[in-house]
């Protein structure tokens, strides 16, 4: 248990000191992009089209691997370059130094007494920083130079890359031009961004002419015809393509596209998901070994053909060679173990922009030094490392995946990333030893998970049963949990951190109180009193209106409705009634949620079992299961598909609404908004929207629902409150999710009224702000 607090605490001190040094400038850019890559895709049309495009090419693509091999190698070998496949890192690396003193040998040296080093110049390539391929050339004494600005300023620096596209975003202005200010020391301090461009142009221009080796990545490689298509924002790719005469191109065997036409929606979407730009500066296909000449920059000749006196005095002056050298690398190094991996597969399908990282709030505040592991960061970075580096390189950062699914609507290839993190989470958990403090929980917790689970995990991932015993035996637990010596156990032996106030839990609970009411009969007349208008929120989201007007709604009683939060699930009765729904509130098993969350994959699906059985009859029956919890419906909305039967997850996504959606479909097929509670025309509201609620397409029914009420509500534009569940809970994570969350409230702390989706979101801004947050069924609903 002590290592576990140790950890926690170098974890968290890790987070703390990324968050002061790098978090500004990651926040920055990240952000920035994220909303570009937001606004290009609302503008594009066709983006679900060429999204679903691109994934089938990609699944395609991969499921024909080992062909596609093959004909990449016939089309490069008939173009007359060669093609490697290496295994592993040390393979491409060992061809690739191979290949470079080769090449170097044939060069003659600058001069009659000294034999040049052999020198190199690469391109940004993540597969290059995959196998280490600098410090494995180094080693062999050959000069690498970075000619990417951001790969040559960490190359001066000493430092990883911070983002797979912007490597030293974490690095303001400032301390680039500081950085190579004192490296250079030039005349002047570089001032200006234009200043240091230049001079880098310059400087690495001069580096590209003398090397004897330009080595490239490949965004994509056509297998048809053996086409590398690169796809960058500086010129420098194309010029270490084609400047020396030996050019080797580096990707991963899951970069191979079947044929030419197959590239135009990823060049499309790889601009508009990276940056937000239409099209990236710079695309260029190659199909090498090129015929075009060499530039012989030491000829005495110009290089461009003197044509003063307006006529073309010559051909290909200056010219070198046109024997040129062409190696493509592909590196398998795990790939085709994930691809044989149901669950690790798709992350082959990445093209590496960067979107997922973007749109992730955790990743704006501490960037791919916290969010990251040997090579890769991000969302999609947990699915890389597991299938390159290994298990462990994942479990690293793996945590800082709150499951927000924000991703999951950036990535141009549809990749679901949050599963692949949840999967990854989960393998971590079962290859763990058997903790000494197994038999604390053994036994009391109705988990499905094997031994050795994290007890702070065991503990999140059995939320249920922990609400369920603190509500049957509050106030006295709420007392208990509250006390300073209480507090610092919870610390030491869960890692709940002690500055995050705890949940009241509830004595009666929603479930007890609906009972005591009177149950459904009860609110069968209520909802058929005269005030009660009818609606059909079937109709509205245009389903097969079974049962047309008479609908009877299931409300969800999620754990924290049930037993902490019982306001909001009271108002969500008196809404419906009120609108001429009656309402039953069972006592149904929990979602899955909670476990899903913790990487305990077999309780989720074993509670996702239990919950249909417990809901199916009334679902057959026509009834509507209505949910307040948004993280709770995107659970039977999107993670069930893994979890049931197909024609079991059908039949639960089909008929389960999210509370306001309901609300708004009723209202909008003829049940009167007038009922409810409504504001005096436009009156403003601030409206942070649960991030899993936004991934379903969700925030706009709430908004549109506000609007007829006679309300103004303000979006919130952050992608995810940093609550995120356990996650700002955790000792580890209290201050990334504090982080994140005050930019939400700093976001919505003028406005008068703040209302919020999530339980998460509501508690996070409540402590923030200091005051209450409510639910915006609470905000509508009729007094009782
Ligand atoms: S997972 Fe998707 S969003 Fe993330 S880098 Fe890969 S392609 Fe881009």
């Amino acid at each position: 248990m002590a290592d576990r607090t140790d950890d926690r605490s170098q974890t968290a001190a890790r987070l703390r000191h990324l968050l002061s040094t790098e978090g500004e400038a990651i926040y920055a850019n990240a952000s920035t992009l994220n909303n570009r890559r937001a606004a290009t895709y609302a503008a594009t049309d066709t983006l679900e089209d060429r999204r679903a495009t691109a994934r089938a090419i990609k699944e395609d693509a991969i499921e024909r691997l080992p062909e596609l091999l093959e004909t990449v190698r016939e089309a490069v070998e008939s173009n007359g370059g060669t093609v490697y496949l290496a295994d592993d890192a040390a393979d491409a690396n060992r061809y690739v130094a191979d290949v470079v003193v080769d090449s170097a040998a044939r060069e003659p040296a600058d001069d009659d007494t000294a034999v040049d080093a052999p020198s190199v110049v690469k391109s940004k390539s993540m597969t290059t920083e995959e196998i280490d391929l600098n410090d494995a050339l180094e080693r062999e004494g050959i000069t690498v130079t970075e000619t990417d600005l951001g790969e040559w300023v960490l190359q001066i620096a000493d430092e990883s890359p911070s983002h797979i596209v912007g490597p030293a975003m974490h690095l303001s202005r400032k301390e680039i031009a500081d950085l190579l200010t004192e490296a250079f020391d030039p005349d002047e301090r570089f001032e200006t961004p234009e200043a240091l461009t230049r001079f880098a142009r310059d400087h690495l221009g001069e580096r590209i002419r003398e090397a004897d080796v330009g080595i490239t990545g490949a965004n994509f490689v056509v297998a048809e015809t053996g086409t590398i298509a690169l796809v960058t924002n500086e010129g420098n790719a194309r010029k270490c393509a084609v400047t020396p005469d030996t050019h080797v191109a580096i990707a991963g065997v899951e970069k191979l596209v079947p044929s030419i036409s197959d590239l135009e929606p990823f060049v499309d979407l790889i601009a508009k998901s990276a940056t937000g730009q239409s099209i990236a500066q710079y695309v260029t296909m190659l199909t090498p070994p090129t015929d075009s000449p060499t530039i012989d920059f030491d000829a005495d000749e110009p290089i461009v053909p003197d044509s003063s006196d307006g006529k073309e005095t010559g051909s290909a002056r200056a010219t070198g060679t046109t024997d040129r050298d062409f190696h493509l690398v592909l590196l398998d190094n795990g790939r085709m173990a994930m691809r044989e991996d149901d669950q690790l597969r798709e992350t082959l399908y990445c093209i590496r922009c960067g979107a997922c990282s973007n749109s992730c709030v955790n990743f704006q505040s501490v960037g791919g030094h916290g969010f990251g592991g040997e090579t890769y960061s991000g969302g999609i970075a947990t699915g890389w490392e597991a299938g390159v580096h290994g298990q462990e390189s994942a479990a690293e950062f793996n945590d800082l995946c709150t499951g927000c699914s924000r991703c999951v609507e950036a990535c141009p290839v549809e990749i679901d990333i949050p599963w692949i993190n949840t999967v990854v989470r989960d393998r971590h958990n079962r290859g763990a030893d058997p903790a000494a403090a197994d038999f604390l929980v053994d036994g009391l917790t109705p988990d499905a998970e094997t031994g050795g689970l994290d007890l702070g995990k065991r503990f999140f991932g059995n939320v249920g049963t922990v609400a369920r015993l603190a509500s049957a035996t509050a106030p006295v637990s709420n007392w208990l949990v509250g006390s300073t010596p209480v507090r610092a156990m919870l610390e030491q032996a869960l890692g709940i951190d002690r500055r995050r106030d705890l949940p009241t839990f509830q004595r009666e609970t929603l479930v007890d109180w609906f009972e005591t009411r009177g149950g459904f009969a009860a609110s069968k007349t209520r909802a058929s009193e005269p005030g009660a208008r009818h609606g059909d929120p079937k109709e509205s989201k245009q389903r097969a209106a079974a049962g047309g007007p008479d609908r009877e709604a299931i409300l969800y009683p999620d754990v924290y409705t049930n037993f902490v939060d019982v306001d909001r699930g009271k108002a969500a009765v008196r809404t419906l009634e009120a609108l001429g729904v009656p309402v039953r509130v069972p006592d149904l098993p929990e979602s899955g949620r909670a476990p899903l969350s913790q990487g305990m994959v077999s309780t989720a699906d074993r509670q996702a079992s239990r919950l249909y059985a417990a809901v199916v009859e009334d679902l057959d029956a026509g009834r509507d299961l209505v949910v307040i919890e948004p993280s709770d419906l995107a659970a039977f909305h999107r993670e069930y598909e893994r979890l049931l039967p197909e024609a079991s997850y059908e039949t639960l996504a089909e008929n389960s609404y999210e509370i306001c959606e309901y609300v708004y479909g009723l209202v909008e097929t003829g049940a009167d908004a007038a009922v409810l509670q409504t504001g005096a025309g436009n009156e403003p509201i601030a409206y942070h929207s649960h991030c899993q609620q936004r991934t379903l397409g969700l925030e706009a029914p709430t908004t549109a629902l506000l609007e007829r009420c006679g309300y103004d509500p303000q979006t919130t534009s952050a992608e995810c409150c940093g609550m995120a569940g356990s996650f700002g809970y955790k000792r580890e994570f209290y201050e990334v999710s504090v982080d994140v969350g005050e930019r939400v409230a700093d976001e919505v702390g003028s406005a008068e009224t703040v209302v919020a989706s999530g339980t998460s979101c509501g508690d996070q801004l409540e402590t923030l702000l200091e005051r209450p947050v409510p639910h915006p069924i609470e905000l509508l609903a009729p007094d009782d």
